[in-house]
């Protein structure tokens, strides 16, 4: 448990408030919440029980989409010869500062250094080449559970670190359209996840030339924007056209017999999310957990009066039985240590989406009194029928947190024209800026330069209007603007 205090208006004092200093809150709330820590080794985090339940969650949720749109798991080597990711030429140049290697095995050096993957396209494609002969042996659609280190140099819990854990989708198709097909339904899935299991609204579109994956043809991401108007990147899905086919010598023999290379793609989503969770929810009282991936979804406080363990603790249990037989995930919080009010604190803190109060006033009158995280509304609720009333009120805690990110997002969106207008928005009132681009490369650099702002990503459909923003040359899209994480 963490060792809280808390202030005059039951709050946990140790946490700097969100809007005094949004990304000391971050770091505050994680770790009294023991979501995550630091580690000895540097660069790399633990999660901690209470965050990886959370990862869990995650997991099941997005395994089961996967799984359902007809992908399987497999498991590839953590370690990746060097002569294999060299292969590729964008892959490796675009990996390469990154990349932690292993060089010895005991007291001999190695006769080829591995690299700790950074990533799975180089193992995966290898083995492929071996699996896929024939284009009855098409599509191929696995994907893989897996940690990553990329050796990062400034670090972030849970938003970058040198280890990370992730999904990452690898499939092969015959044709181009299929790989495109593939690319977009990932996209839309991640898209789908996000907004119903995280409550987390995102923007998906098509990254520029110069933000995409080391090695595709295209990129397409994810973008959520967290509450102090930085945009993050929650999912990316790459059409890796075959490019990689090529450096793997991925061939099989088409229906005409004739010898062709496949098409592929790549796809995937991290521990990241968990960040994104949190800076999408919280307030300066700690976190706030959508329902659907709330570790515990409601907590039980019994309210200790008299010999309360023999007449209201029994009524507890059996309100958490009730709700754990509807699939509710329940904490039924007993412990004689802790008064009622430091509990109230601990679990608002811990995001805990329902509390339930039960003491001997409440049994008299068959009820119980309910306090939502989310809103902060207290009222009370019958015994009858209380397991339906709750299950009702995650639901609608699920919905109002998104209708809520998604309006803090809209407002926090704004269309502009004119440079002035640009660095104005960034300035005063942070989010996505929504300006023409001309697609120069160059042009894309001097706004990173001059505002720190990146494209995060362009619509899907076409969407061109207007002159640049930055150079006024003919505008080719409609970008999505915003400092990101
Ligand atoms: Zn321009």
């Amino acid at each position: 448990m963490a060792k809280s205090g808390q202030g005059s208006e039951g709050f946990v004092t140790e946490i700097t408030p969100r809007s005094e200093d949004f990304s000391r809150w971050y770091t505050d709330v994680i770790r009294r919440a023991e979501l995550a820590d630091y580690s000895p080794v540097k660069g790399c985090m633990v999660i901690r029980p209470y965050g990886y339940a959370i990862w869990e969650l995650i997991q099941q949720g997005l395994d089961r989409r996967i799984k359902a749109t007809g992908h399987v798991n497999a498991y590839f080597p953590l370690f990746i010869p060097k002569s294999l990711l060299t292969r590729e030429a964008d892959h490796v140049e675009g990996f390469a500062p990154q990349v932690a290697w292993v060089t010895k095995g005991g007291d001999e050096d190695l006769e080829e250094p591995l690299v700790v993957r950074p990533t799975s396209e180089a193992i995966i494609g290898t083995m492929y080449a071996k699996w896929i002969q024939s284009w009855r042996d098409l599509p191929v659609l696995i994907n893989q559970w897996a940690n990553i280190v990329r050796w990062e140099k400034v670090t972030r819990l849970f938003l970058r670190t040198t280890e990370f854990l992730w999904q990452e989708g690898h499939t092969a198709h015959e044709t181009e359209a299929e790989a495109q097909e593939e690319t977009l339904k990932i996209l839309a899935l991640y898209k789908e996840f996000c907004e119903n299991e995280l409550a987390v609204p995102v923007l998906e579109g098509v990254k520029s030339e110069s933000e995409k994956f080391a090695g595709a043809h295209r990129t397409y991401s994810i973008e959520a924007l967290m509450g102090d108007g930085r945009a993050l990147q929650a999912g990316t899905s790459h059409n890796l056209g075959q490019n990689f086919a090529k450096a793997f010598e991925i061939k099989f023999q088409a229906r005409d017999k004739s010898l062709q290379y496949i098409w592929g793609t790549s796809w995937g989503m991290t521990t990241r999310l968990i960040g994104a969770l949190v800076m999408t929810h919280g307030d300066d009282s700690g976190l706030i957990f959508p329902p659907r991936v709330a570790p515990h979804q409601v907590v039980i406080v019994p309210i200790p009066r008299g010999n309360w363990q023999e007449t209201v603790l029994p009524h507890a249990r059996a309100i958490a039985d009730d709700l754990r037989a509807q699939g509710v995930r329940v904490m039924l919080d007993d412990r004689d240590a802790y008064t009622p009010g430091w509990k109230f604190a601990e679990w608002e803190m811990r995001g805990v989406p329902v509390r339930l109060e039960i003491g001997p006033k409440d049994i008299e009158k068959s009820q119980v009194m309910l306090a939502r995280r989310d809103t902060r509304e207290k009222f009370s609720a019958a015994r009858e029928g209380l397991a339906a009333r709750i299950t009702a009120l995650l639901d609608e805690i699920q919905r109002a947190l998104f209708e809520r990110a998604r309006a803090f997002r809209d407002d926090h969106t704004t269309s502009v024209t004119t440079w002035e207008e640009f660095t104005q928005v960034l300035e005063g009132r942070p989010g996505f800026v929504v300006a023409p681009w001309c697609g120069s490369r160059e042009c894309e650099a001097q706004v990173k330069a001059e505002t720190q702002a990146t494209i995060r990503n362009l619509p899907i459909e076409e969407s061109a209007g207007g002159q640049c923003v930055h150079c006024g040359k003919p505008g080719v899209a409609l970008a999505r603007f915003a400092k990101a994480y």
